[in-house]
C-alpha cells in the first residue's frame, strides 16, 4: 500500500495560540479520510499545513513519497521553494467558499492554472476540462460566469477546477457548509464518485452520513489533538474517547 500523506508530530501556533499539538496523520492511496470535530479544533489549519498554505512550527510531512519538511531539533526544515511549490501542486483543494475567479467563465476557471502554471498544451487542457465538466454534470455551463450558477453548481466547478491540475490527492474543507441544504446532495454525489474512482481524499466535514458511508477512516480532532481515529464503525458505533462521545451526541 502506498502512503500518500504522512504527517508526523505536527505543531502549529498562531501568536500564542497553540492550534496543532503533535498531530499524526497517515493517508494511504485510495483512502477517503473524513476529519470531524468541533469548530476551532484545528481541522482547517491541518489541511492548510498539508498543502503549505500555512508553515508548521515543528514536525515532518511527506506527500506522495516526497518530503515537504523534516523535523529538526529546533522545529522543522522545508525543502527548497521550487520543490515546495511542486509538492503543494500534488494536492487539489476545495474550500467552503468556492473561490472561483468571478471574471472568468467556467471553462476559463478550469484551464487557468493548468495552462498558465503547469504550462500544459491549451487544446489538450480544454479537452480534459470538458470531460471534467461532463463528469460533474455541468457541460452546459461551460461558457457561463460563476455568478450565474447556484452554490452547488459553483462548488462542482471548484471540484472540477481542482481536478484539472491532475492532483494525486484532494483536500476538501467543509465543501458543503455554505450551501443550502437542498444543494449539498449534488456536491456530495460528485465527491462520492471521486471516492469510487479511488481518488485519495481528506475531507473535513460535518456531513456525518458522508463520513459514515464514504470514508475509509474517520479522524476526530479536538483541542489540537487527534483524539480518536478508526473505521466509521469504530468511530460512530463504538466511540471510546469521551470528547468524541459527547460530540456525537450533539450532532447526531
Ligand atoms: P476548525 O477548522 O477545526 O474550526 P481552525 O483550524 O480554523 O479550526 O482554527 C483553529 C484555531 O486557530 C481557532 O482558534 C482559530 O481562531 C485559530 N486560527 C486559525 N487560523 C488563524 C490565523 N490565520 N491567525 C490566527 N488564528 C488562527
Ligand atoms: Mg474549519
Amino acid at each position: 500500500m502506498t502512503t500518500k500523506i504522512k504527517a508526523t508530530n505536527i505543531w502549529k501556533k498562531f501568536n500564542n495560540l497553540e492550534v496543532l499539538k503533535g498531530i499524526d496523520l497517515e493517508v494511504n492511496e485510495g483512502e477517503v479520510v473524513a476529519v470531524i470535530g468541533p469548530s476551532g479544533g484545528g481541522k482547517s489549519t491541518l489541511l492548510r499545513c498539508l498543502n503549505k498554505l500555512e508553515t508548521i512550527d515543528k514536525g515532518s510531512i511527506t506527500i506522495d513519497g516526497e518530503e515537504l519538511c523534516r523535523e529538526t531539533s529546533g522545529g522543522t526544515e522545508y525543502v527548497k521553494n521550487n520543490d515546495v511549490r511542486r509538492i503543494a501542486c500534488k494536492m487539489g483543494m476545495v474550500f467552503q467558499q468556492f473561490n472561483l475567479f468571478p471574471h472568468m467563465t467556467v471553462l476559463e476557471n478550469l484551464i487557468e492554472a493548468p495552462v498558465n502554471v503547469q504550462k500544459r498544451d491549451k487544446a489538450e487542457v480544454i479537452k480534459e476540462a470538458e470531460v471534467l465538466l461532463a463528469k460533474v454534470g455541468l457541460s452546459d455551463k461551460r461558457d457561463v460566469y460563476p455568478r450565474k450558477l447556484s452554490g452547488g453548481q459553483q462548488q462542482r466547478v471548484a471540484i472540477a477546477r481542482a481536478l484539472a491540475m491532475k492532483p494525486a490527492i484532494m483536500l476538501f474543507d467543509e465543501p458543503t457548509s455554505s450551501l443550502d441544504p437542498e444543494l449539498t446532495g449534488e456536491v456530495l454525489r460528485a465527491m462520492r464518485e471521486l471516492a469510487d474512482e479511488k481518488m485519495t481524499m481528506v475531507v473535513v466535514t460535518h456531513e456525518m452520513g458522508f463520513a459514515r458511508e464514504v470514508a475509509t477512516k474517520v479522524v476526530f480532532m479536538a483541542d489540537g489533538h487527534v483524539q480518536e481515529q478508526g473505521s466509521p464503525e469504530e468511530i460512530f458505533i463504538n466511540p471510546k474517547n469521551e470528547r468524541l462521545k459527547s460530540f456525537l451526541k450533539v450532532i447526531l
